[in-house]
């Protein structure tokens, strides 16, 4: 198993030593806009502890995070009238991880609507999205 990068990207957001768009945060977890949105309102939900994925979180903080992702899941669905909704856990690369500080991704699904191509997001839509769902929660 790898150890933990304590200079993975997210550790820097969580260091504020780069920017995000935060939806949420309390003194566990952090919720932020993924920069490459697949849907309107794809954010991600991160824990403030070190882990980098499903293979050495403690399941204490596994079961915050969990908590804190079915909240922001909640909010987001209701902010983006979503009638359904994808949460992902990646780890490792072959199970599709790229950033090694555990994190779920939140999806509000509409019927119809497929997920897109992953592209840069556009800052202020995104900062709009971010504000969204932190008024939903
Ligand atoms: P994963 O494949 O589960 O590790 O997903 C990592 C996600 O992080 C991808 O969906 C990226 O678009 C997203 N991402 C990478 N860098 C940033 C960043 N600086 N701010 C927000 N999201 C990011």
């Amino acid at each position: 198993m790898t150890a933990y990068d304590p200079d993975n990207i997210f550790a820097k957001i969580l260091r504020r030593e780069i920017p995000s768009h935060t939806v949420f945060e309390d003194e566990t977890a952090l919720a932020f806009m993924d920069i490459m949105p697949v849907v309107d309102g794809h954010c991600l939900v991160i824990p403030k502890v070190a882990a980098r994925n499903i293979f050495d979180v403690e399941p204490e903080d596994l079961a915050a995070l969990v908590k804190t992702a079915q909240r922001v899941s909640k909010a987001a669905c209701r902010a983006f009238q979503a009638d359904g909704h994808t949460l992902r856990l990646h780890s490792e690369t072959s199970g599709g991880q790229e950033v090694f500080h555990i994190h779920f991704h939140v999806l509000p699904m509409k019927t119809g609507v497929p997920l897109r191509p992953r592209v840069m997001g556009d800052h202020a839509i995104l900062a709009r999205h971010a504000a969204m769902i932190h008024e939903a929660l």
